[in-house]
């Protein structure tokens, strides 16, 4: 049970995971939950990865990729993973097939979670905040009983500067720009899942456990 996952912020990627590997019993591999791993362990990638990281640069992809192949060599990857956030380009994606082809493994689904983008507006704007007591709310789905207002303590409602339409609408069309070429990449080599992210949280993860029980070619 090798897998990839995929889908644009907002279209419930961290649910979807959280819930596949609690049924699989297989890791979760997120980048940033791995770069903390290989820092922390001390490992040489790991420490020129946080050279990049403490001069505010990107890692390079070698040193990426690299954390990856060891992450992936682990024994608790044995039956399976889940990787999320990574990759991000087709050239890390080759890098995997790589990768996997020198541990003798190959990757089963890649699942994208597709929500319209009118709809990831709507849910990724909605957020208000407290002023006062830092409670979190939603126009859509947990609005507050009195507009603007909070529940518990009556503070003022706001909305982040990083919730706006502006900056929400560039991150989407940046998000979209660099995952076009690498669904494509999958679509070609037949590992592509397309699963409907417009339905509710129990049945988008119906539809991935029952692509999951499918016998893996
Ligand atoms: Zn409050």
């Amino acid at each position: 049970m090798n897998l990839v996952l995929m889908g644009l912020p907002g279209a419930g990627k961290g649910t979807q995971a959280e819930r596949i590997v609690a049924k699989y019993s297989i890791p979760h591999i997120s980048t940033g939950d791995m770069f903390r791993a290989a820092i922390s362990e001390g490992t040489e990638l790991g420490m020129q990865a946080k050279s990049f990281m403490d001069k505010g640069e990107l890692v390079p992809d070698e040193v990426t990729i690299g954390i990856v192949r060891e992450r992936l060599s682990k024994p608790d990857c044995d039956k399976g993973f889940l990787l999320d956030g990574f990759p991000r380009t087709v050239p890390q994606a080759e890098a995997l097939e790589n990768i996997l082809s020198e541990l003798k493994k190959k990757i089963n689904y890649v699942i994208n979670i597709e929500v319209d983008q009118d709809i990831l507006m709507e849910r990724l704007t909605g957020r208000r905040i407290c002023k006062n007591c830092g409670a979190t709310y939603h126009l859509v789905f947990n609005p507050p009983a009195e507009a603007g207002t909070c529940d518990r303590c009556g503070g003022e409602l706001y909305q982040r500067a990083d919730d706006n339409e502006e900056t929400v609408q560039n991150r989407l069309e940046v998000n979209v720009k660099q995952t076009q070429p690498l669904l494509d990449f999958y679509q070609e080599k037949g590992y592509l899942k397309n699963i409907n992210g417009q339905q509710h949280i129990d049945e988008v993860f119906s539809d991935i456990d029952a692509l999951l029980r499918d016998p893996v070619k």
